[in-house]
């Protein structure tokens, strides 16, 4: 019996890549999520320049947080992101080396999941500035695990998160 489509579900994504042209990545990005019908994006932060971390030497990444609204489950949402991330031409290389594009999916609803593969809302969207910083200028008073965005990032500070241009 096919199953009636959920109610849209507002998500939160966060956007990031420091391989070629980053800025054009997160914007093909978004474009693709619109265009595959994957997430009907209502709002799109500035671009904030980060150095990156984990030890690899590698450029720095633009990184962009967006709003939107899915008909998908969580599980499809992620394969759906998964798609697009190769689409563009990201392969997999070191943990935390240099990549294309990444999407995370930052909030789902109010969901939280801990899948093998899923985990929401995403384990350190609440600890991370480039993550913040973007996502408080877009949705300042969304509320994750029960921390308001504002303030989470008021508390963490942009800890050297740039915009983009200033870079
Ligand atoms: P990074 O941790 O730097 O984003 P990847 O993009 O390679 O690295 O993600 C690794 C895996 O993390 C993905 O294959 C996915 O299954 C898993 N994952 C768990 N939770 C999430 C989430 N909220 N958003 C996106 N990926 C997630
Ligand atoms: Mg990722």
């Amino acid at each position: 019996m096919p199953s009636t489509p959920p109610d849209p579900v507002e998500v939160g994504i966060g956007l990031g890549g420091n391989v070629g042209d980053p800025v054009r990545s997160i914007h093909a990005a978004i474009e693709a999520l619109e265009r595959r019908g994957v997430i009907a994006i209502r709002a799109l932060s500035s671009l904030y320049r980060t150095a990156p971390w984990g030890g690899v030497a590698q450029a720095d990444y633009a990184n962009a947080c967006a709003i939107g609204v899915t008909r998908l489950e969580p599980l499809a949402l992620l394969d759906a992101i998964k798609t697009i991330e190769r689409d563009l031409g990201r392969v997999e290389t070191v943990r935390w080396g240099p990549r294309v594009i990444d999407i995370d999916i930052l909030f789902y609803g109010d969901a939280s999941l801990e899948d093998a593969r899923l985990t929401l809302p995403h384990k350190e969207v609440l600890r991370r500035a480039f993550v913040l910083t973007p996502l408080a200028e877009i949705a300042p008073e969304r509320v994750i695990a029960g921390v308001r965005v504002l303030d989470a990032a008021r508390l963490l500070g942009d800890e050297g998160v740039t915009k983009w241009e200033a870079g």
